[in-house]
């Protein structure tokens, strides 16, 4: 069944997600007019899959019950699968300008797929066959599922099991005959309150001592004892403001992340993935990082393209689209786009099946689409404010433009003067030249930062994690024997 966005956004009411904000509990989670732009993007991905154009890459069979699916709760079958993701989630960003939250569940579902079957093989243990009785359940409801690696950490120089604090790494408290207890926190955690469920993967290698941390599971997000402290994003109050329109920039859509806290949540035996095999946390993070940065030379791509797009609008509305040096900072834009683009499609079109038989991306290509990730956007925002002007963030607010308030020495009004002062070319008006601006602003500094700016950096891991990738899969003894080769080096 494919819900549409309208049924999700009601099927978040009836849940009992308890969240908190500013310092206390936000009852009326769904309509808050902070956390409601983020749900409202994720509402995205269920509307374009209803439409009949973009069909063909919303949704997709299931490789486990052969029905039409939501392709965000899809494991990939094919390269062609592989492709059609990162296209799909350039769409989503094309149509939101903003992170749309609902990706980490897919790259968890796919990398927990094949990693479980691994485990199972080497340890006989029964987490595939709960896996894909959770995939299924989740396919049937078109379920959002959240995808939580990240843990605070702590002391980065101690591993988990050596921290002050036990809980400062997701990990199990108690193990029981019908389950396990665990206790702990994901950090940062993009689209967790608007989720149904979550997937809980641990954030790094583990070694014996830290067994108890080598731990996946998934739960419902009302589960008992799970709570979220919602984390501020620049500008955010703008959205408590009356009447706020203009001054929001992109006033429907935005993203949204929180801590995540697990005070001894019990889960039940079928939705536990990992509990102890330490030797298989390594491969589930490797294998969900890729995914996730793959999905990255989509998402980011799809956002840069409404930005080249509103910069361009910017030119014309300042009257400096004809200047040679702002056609050729557009082309500049483009070109790094769309090199991120080529990222996405290049890791996808060398996929290769795992063991368990769905297809997972080129990890050398892919954390190099992350890596290009990293730097692009901020060329990209650069040049973008550049051709913006100052007047992006000097501007005054919409209220003053539309205030009746009298100044002038003919008694003209404040909203009067401002559109006096703030007009530019004839083929638009003041207030569409500040929509754009402001636009701008909420890419590049104000609440969609979150997403284009510094996600790019530290999400789906910071530039370092995606060197250490490059500098294992780089096969740098390869290159040495071919340099030694042609320069008959014995
Ligand atoms: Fe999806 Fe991109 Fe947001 Fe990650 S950053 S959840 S890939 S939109
Ligand atoms: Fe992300």
């Amino acid at each position: 069944m494919l819900m549409t966005g309208a049924q999700y956004i009601e099927s978040l009411r009836k849940m009992k997600t308890r969240v908190y904000m500013f310092g206390e509990e936000v009852k009326d989670w769904v309509d808050h007019p902070i956390i409601r732009p983020s749900i409202n993007c994720v509402a995205v991905t269920y509307d374009l899959a209803n439409d009949p154009e973009y069909a063909d890459l919303m949704t997709a069979k299931s490789s486990l019950t052969g029905e039409t699916i939501n392709r965000f709760t899809h494991l990939h079958q094919s390269t062609e699968d592989l492709k059609k993701k990162v296209k799909m989630l350039r769409l989503c960003g094309q149509k939101t300008a903003s992170c749309f939250q609902r990706c980490v569940g897919m790259d968890a579902f796919n990398a927990v797929f094949s990693t479980t079957y691994e485990t199972d093989k080497k340890y006989g243990t029964n987490y595939h066959e709960n896996f894909k009785k959770f995939l299924e359940m989740v396919q049937k409801n078109d379920y959002v599922v959240d995808g939580a690696m990240t843990d605070p950490k702590g002391d980065r120089g101690l591993a988990p099991s050596a921290q002050r604090d036990p809980d400062l790494f997701v990990h199990i408290v108690e193990r029981r005959e019908d389950g396990i207890v665990v206790s702990g926190a994901k950090a940062h955690q993009t689209g967790t309150i608007n989720s149904h469920w979550h997937i809980i993967m641990p954030t790094q290698a583990m070694k014996e001592a830290d067994k108890d941390y080598a731990v996946s599971f998934a739960c419902p997000t009302d589960a008992e004892g799970m709570y979220m402290i919602y984390g501020r994003q620049s500008c955010d109050t703008r959205k408590l403001e009356e009447g706020a329109d203009v001054d929001l920039g992109n006033r429907t859509y935005g993203g949204q992340e929180a801590l995540v806290v697990f005070d001894n949540v019990f889960i039940p035996n079928e939705y536990i993935f990992l509990a102890g095999e330490y030797d298989f946390a390594g491969m589930m993070v490797e294998r969900f990082a890729g995914y996730h940065r793959q999905s990255y030379g989509g998402c980011k791509v799809g956002v840069g393209d409404v930005l080249i797009g509103a910069a361009a609008l910017a030119a014309e509305y300042n009257g400096a689209q004809k200047a040679s040096h702002i056609k050729d900072k557009l082309i500049e834009m483009i070109h790094l786009n769309e090199t991120l683009y080529c990222c996405g499609i290049a890791c996808s079109s060398e996929g290769h099946p795992t063991q368990a038989g769905n297809y997972e991306i080129d990890l050398l290509l892919a954390n190099v689409c992350k890596q290009n990730v990293t730097r692009f956007p901020y060329d990209i925002t650069r040049l973008a404010e550049d051709i913006a002007g100052g007047l992006m963030v000097t501007m005054p607010s919409e209220k003053d433009f539309k205030s009746d308030v009298k100044v002038g020495r003919n008694g003209e009004t404040i909203g009067e003067i401002c559109n006096k002062y703030f007009a530019a070319a004839p083929s638009c008006t003041t207030e569409e030249r500040m929509r754009i601006l402001r636009f701008i602003e909420n890419i590049c500094l104000g609440s969609s930062a979150v997403g284009y700016r510094t996600e790019s950096l530290h999400g789906a891991g910071s530039p370092q994690a995606q060197r250490i990738m490059i500098s294992r899969q780089g096969n740098l003894e390869a290159k040495k024997e071919l340099a030694k080769a042609i320069a008959h080096i014995k």
